[in-house]
């Protein structure tokens, strides 16, 4: 990949792409990736790092939407569920089985208002019982019989149930399993998608921390978010894609209607090892008694994501969970597992996002707004001498499927046509990594024995990146003796390889390392020490003065204290210095 630096000088050429992305989330590096693989090169601009939205915000699930069925959105239901098959194969890296457990406590509850609400005669939420749960589940399996590599649904007596899941409510009567995907790694998957597109296509650039910032009636003016500079581009087609901000950026481009209506959601991340070992493999995903669903499941043998609020909002910048959110969180979970203790110090991390949801007509419930995208054009005026497409909502499960719907309207108007279709495009660390557990053993063993890096070295590295772990060893290697040897204040990295993630993936500031290019700070790993060292290395690297380091590490402490709550642990780190050796997967 190109670094920052080259691109932004690139950026002053006369050799620029005729069309502008905006917004680095998951669904505007899908359009550039799609483009790509056309041969169509875009400019994407991003105001913050690529995937530090909403997209890093969601319950990390390649899911159907089961509950979408309640509410009658069987095609968005269908295309999930074929997007969640065709990731399995296409990211088996970052996108894997996830066994789901819906526990019920009534057998017939729900049947007529489920009824309604399928028939729009009522959209207030309600009870759901076994019968309504089972008939969803059938439609669910029928929906996802294309490209299927997951086992179909069956019913659990509640008997059984709480044999296999201890800790759940005494009074639950039955339990529905059906198998979903979760999304180990939404960060890297969007990353690595921007690299794909330009190994594919060079001309193609994606930018960071490059805001739009207005318009001039003929260029649009985009601010170095860095530096401060501005630079101007004259794009023929702009495609908006800035999620919960799109109503800004179009204010921005001289466009005034109001398309955004948003939600708010929050996820707790717990270190509770009797809630992880109760729930084993499984999500429970399970109605809450204000007729909304919850969810937690395991990140690792002590880790639990617990989720979602949601709350309306305005403001897409509202992206930190309050201290109502955590008790509402931690009182849906008492409702569902009464014997799990749960109190804040188990907090490791916290993360808020804004859904992108189309703005809705006053009075109706959050959770019965559509999740569904569509595409808003603007024509061309004198004052805007370009088209604008706007798109509003949009899922991550459907991110390609939404990718290819926009990008066939820009090849419509550049009169190309498509000739790559996306369905087969494999992912990043995803091509070529093995679905079977035995052949990645043989391809890790291959890892090692090319590299040098000792079996253990390479297994965490295929476990963080897939096939993309032989060109992370190879750069170890080639940094030199010691490269390999772990961090000082983190066992689960080595240099070697922290200097490949900067020097590689057009890391810009110390937060992207943090919480973008790993998962130190969702896993809760992140001391004060750990800052330091990484800031060192990307000092070293990027040519930062004092200054600027010391910036850095003051900007995302707080950035960590404020929104992902991980105060307390930097206490709890700095009593414990020794620190503990828990792997960060
Ligand atoms: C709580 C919650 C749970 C969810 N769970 C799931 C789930 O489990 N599965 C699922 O499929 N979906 C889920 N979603 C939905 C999904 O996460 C989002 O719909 C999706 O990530 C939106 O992606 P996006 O690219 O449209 O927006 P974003 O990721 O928000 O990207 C928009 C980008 O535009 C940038 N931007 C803003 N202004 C400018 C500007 N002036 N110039 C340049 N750039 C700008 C922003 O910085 C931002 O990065 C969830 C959402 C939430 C909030």
């Amino acid at each position: 990949m190109k670094s920052r630096a080259e691109l932004l000088q690139n950026l002053a050429g006369d050799k620029l792409p005729d069309i502008l992305i905006i917004g680095g989330g998951i669904n505007a590096v899908g359009l550039y990736r799609d483009l790509a693989a056309q041969g169509v090169p875009a400019l994407l601009v991003e105001k913050g790092d690529f995937c530090s939205g909403t997209s890093a915000a969601p319950s990390r699930l390649i899911h159907g939407g089961l509950r979408y069925l309640e509410t009658g959105e069987f095609a968005l239901v269908r295309e999930s569920v074929e997007e969640r098959n065709l990731l399995l194969h296409n990211a088996s890296h970052y996108v894997r089985p996830l066994p789901v457990w819906v526990p019920v406590t009534s057998w017939w509850a729900g049947f007529l208002s489920a009824g309604a609400r399928f028939l729009r005669l009522t959209r207030t939420p309600g009870p759901r019982g076994a019968l309504v749960l089972k008939l969803g589940l059938t439609v669910y399996d029928w929906f996802g019989a294309k490209y299927r590599s997951m086992p179909k649904h069956r019913m659990i007596g509640g008997k059984e149930a709480l044999r296999q899941m201890p800790g759940l409510l005494p009074a639950i009567c039955s339990v529905g399993e059906f198998y979903d995907a979760r999304l180990t790694n939404a960060e890297r998957l969007t990353l690595e998608l921007v690299a794909d597109a330009e190994a594919d296509c060079p001309a193609a650039l994606a930018i960071p921390y490059l805001a739009v910032a207005g318009h001039d009636g003929k260029d649009v003016l985009l601010r170095d978010e860095i530096e401060g500079t501005v630079h101007r581009v004259a794009p023929q087609i702009v495609i908006n894609a800035a999620g919960a901000w799109i109503d800004q950026v179009d204010a921005h481009l001289g466009i005034e209607e109001r398309l955004v209506g948003g939600t708010k959601g929050s996820h707790l991340v717990l270190d509770h090892r009797d809630l992880a070992r109760a729930l084993g493999e499984r999500m429970i995903y399970f109605p809450t008694s204000d007729h909304r669903i919850c969810l937690a499941y395991p990140l690792d043998e002590r880790l639990v994501l617990v989720g979602t609020t949601d709350l309306p909002t305005d403001d897409p910048e509202d992206m930190t969970c309050s201290e109502v959110e955590i008790d509402y969180l931690f009182r849906v979970m008492k409702e569902i597992m009464p014997a799990i203790r749960l109190n804040r110090s188990q907090i490791v991390f916290r993360y808020a996002g804004v859904r992108p949801l189309p703005k809705a007509t006053s009075g109706i419930v959050a959770g019965a707004i559509s999740r569904d995208h569509h595409i808003r054009p603007f024509a061309r005026t004198e004052k805007r001498p370009y088209e604008v497409l706007t798109l509003v909502g949009g899922k991550w499960t459907t991110y390609r499927a939404c990718a290819e719907q926009i990008a066939d309207q820009v090849l419509e108007r550049i009169g190309k046509s498509r000739r790559t279709d996306t369905r087969s495009l494999q992912i990043g660390g995803g091509a070529g990594w093995p679905l079977e557990p035995a052949k990645q053993r043989q391809q890790i063993t291959e890892i090692a024995r090319q590299s040098g890096l000792s079996l253990e070295h390479c297994t965490a590295l295929a476990d963080r990146y897939g096939a993309y772990a032989a060109t992370v060893a190879a750069a170890i290697v080639a940094e030199g003796i010691g490269a390999d040897r772990p961090l000082k204040t983190c066992a689960d990295y080595s240099r070697g390889e922290i200097r490949h993630l900067i020097r590689a993936e057009r890391t810009t500031r110390l937060a992207d390392l943090v919480l973008r290019r790993t998962q130190i700070g969702l896993f809760g790993k992140v001391t004060p020490g750990l800052l330091n060292e990484l800031a060192d290395l990307m000092a070293q690297d990027l040519s930062w003065n004092e200054d600027r380091r010391s910036r850095e590490i003051t900007d995302t402490t707080r950035l960590l204290e404020q929104r992902h709550g991980v105060a307390a642990l930097y206490k709890q780190a700095d009593e414990n210095r020794a620190g503990v050796a828990r792997p960060v997967s």
